[in-house]
């Protein structure tokens, strides 16, 4: 756990150093859980966002996109259930004057039951070599049974805990599993309470009557409120999808754990609209097509895996959420919710407008039911950068740190380096580059050895790099180096944007999805 930590460590200041991601307003010390994407943290971010956006409005003929605003009607967000319930449970340890997330503390306590099973499972695999058995041996091994009861009643209690919204049973849940604050060591809790996580702000002057205005906590609701607009307007017809990607405003109790529980963040969401009764079978559809985006990035299928929720929202019929297995243990990346009707007639309800769909088949109006998908970017950014990041100790002794980014991901695809600066080797590589950078991203670099460009690129992600030499001028070839094996071949001038442009576009993930 400790090397887990350490190496998350390394990866935020990989982040820093190498102009990925920046504490926000650095100069002043940082404010708390909200940062920058520098130089190449925004051409990653936006290679995450080009793949998420083009699967879903250039692969689906009845999804489109909107761009709607943050700030939006009050009201909204009183129909929304947000005003009223988008409360996180929170409890203070009097002794370290900590504040934490009560459901999260329990949730921790759950993980490390798990933990201990997996700790008796991997020992008895140990000992039991080949033949071992790990389904049997969770049937019935005494230890793992004990611990399993354990960990279910606490699963069950928890859920009712919250679903009843009963507070005192959540502290009281606290109190009998003995949750110590990690700070101070102690049981000395507050009662638990219920905050608010939006930010409110005012709009217009004080004189001309201001109103509250909510910084939204989700795109989700711009989509609700456009549905109709967007139906007409695009004559669509059930079932289609709304997609978009913007700025979310949470203010997190706890904000921890770099980008990924940010109090600025951006998503992507994708409300899809369906007939009432066709709901379930479109969540399932929608779970997998979500978990094959994530896949073809080639992270590792192991490396993601479904939590069902318990708990379902106060809008929700069936929810669940793709995790990654992140150095901190495997967490939310995107939630898939099955909505119902719930936010449609909310809107109807509090703006007293028809927004039903009528649906020319049926000859009827009714209000769609709807599937939610919505994916977290700073968090897919965090998933993408914890999985690439590698330190390898070389041949010669030495260590490279390396990322080993999906290279449609990657900020830059190809380094064009000339082997030293002068004998026309730099004019040579400038006009290799300027033929290249219509297709894909190109960096010109001529600073330090050969060796050293090598280790930064390396550092940056950068897929490709050629070195232009003295002999490029007379046989029109150049030296390709691969990040990943770093083999080095001859190849022609001419071949460059066949060899590369494939292996390092959009295109070639989306094509893994049809
Ligand atoms: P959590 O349980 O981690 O607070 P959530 O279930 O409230 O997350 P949703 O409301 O389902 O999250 O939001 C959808 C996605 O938005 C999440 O899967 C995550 O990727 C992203 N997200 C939510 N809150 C944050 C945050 N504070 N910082 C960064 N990303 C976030």
């Amino acid at each position: 756990m400790a090397q887990q930590e350490d190496v998350f460590k390394k990866i935020i200041s990989h982040c820093k150093e190498y102009g990925f991601v920046f504490p926000s307003s650095d100069i002043y010390d940082g404010l708390g859980a909200v940062y920058d994407y520098g130089q190449n943290g925004v051409e990653l971010k936006n290679n995450i966002k080009q793949y998420w956006w083009q699967s879903m409005v250039l692969l689906h003929e009845n999804i489109v996109g909107i761009d709607s605003a943050i700030f939006m009607h009050p009201t909204i967000w009183k129909a929304s259930g947000h005003v009223d319930a988008f409360n996180d449970p929170l409890i203070d340890n009097k002794d370290s004057k900590k504040r934490y997330r009560a459901d999260v503390l329990i949730e921790d306590q759950i993980a490390k039951y798990e933990d201990k099973i997996a700790k008796e499972v991997a020992k008895a695999a140990k000992r039991f070599g080949e033949s071992f058995d790990e389904a049997q041996f969770r049937a019935t091994n005494a230890r793992v049974l004990e611990i399993q009861a354990k960990c279910d009643a606490l699963h069950e209690r928890f859920a009712k805990a919250l679903n009843d919204g009963n507070l005192d049973e959540v502290k009281q849940i606290i109190v009998d599993e003995e949750i110590v604050c990690p700070i101070s060591g102690t049981r000395n809790w507050t009662d638990v309470r219920q905050f608010n996580l939006m930010f409110k702000t005012e709009m217009g002057s004080t004189a001309d009557g201001a109103s509250t205005i909510y910084l939204r906590p989700e795109t989700a609701q711009g989509i609700f409120v456009n549905y109709l607009n967007v139906q007409k307007t695009g004559r669509m017809k059930l079932p289609f999808g709304i997609a978009q990607i913007g700025k979310a405003f949470r203010n997190e109790i706890v904000a921890r754990q770099f980008i990924f529980r940010m109090r600025e963040f951006e998503q992507m969401e994708m409300q899809f609209f369906v007939q009432p009764g066709t709901e379930l079978e479109w969540f399932a559809s929608w779970k997998e097509q979500r978990l094959k985006w994530h896949k073809a990035l080639g992270m590792g299928d192991e490396n993601y895996r479904f939590h069902d929720h318990e708990k379902l929202a106060h809008y929700a019929n069936a929810a669940s959420d793709i995790e990654f297995r992140m150095p901190f243990g495997f967490k939310e990346v995107e939630g898939i919710h099955s909505r119902t009707d719930f936010d449609l007639s909310q809107h109807e309800k509090y703006s007293g407008k028809n927004i039903k769909y009528f649906d020319p088949e049926r000859n009827e109006n009714y209000v769609p039911y709807v599937i939610e998908t919505s994916i977290g970017v700073d968090r897919m950014f965090l998933s993408v950068m914890c999985h690439s990041y590698e330190e390898e100790k070389l041949e010669n002794g030495e260590t490279r740190a390396v990322l080993k980014l999906p290279a449609a991901l990657a900020p830059t695809k190809l380094a064009v380096l000339p082997l030293v600066r002068k004998d026309g080797l730099p004019e040579k590589a400038r006009e290799i580059m300027d033929n290249l950078k219509f297709h894909f991203n190109c960096k010109y670099e001529e600073k330090d050895s050969i060796g050293k460009r090598y280790r930064r690129q390396d550092a940056l992600g950068t897929p490709f790099c050629i070195t232009v030499d003295h002999e490029t001028l007379t046989d029109n070839c150049v030296t390709l180096r691969d990040r990943d094996t770093m083999e080095q071949t001859r190849v022609s001038i001419d071949a460059l944007r066949g060899l590369i442009e494939d292996k390092v576009s959009i295109t070639s993930l989306l094509k893994k999805l049809v």
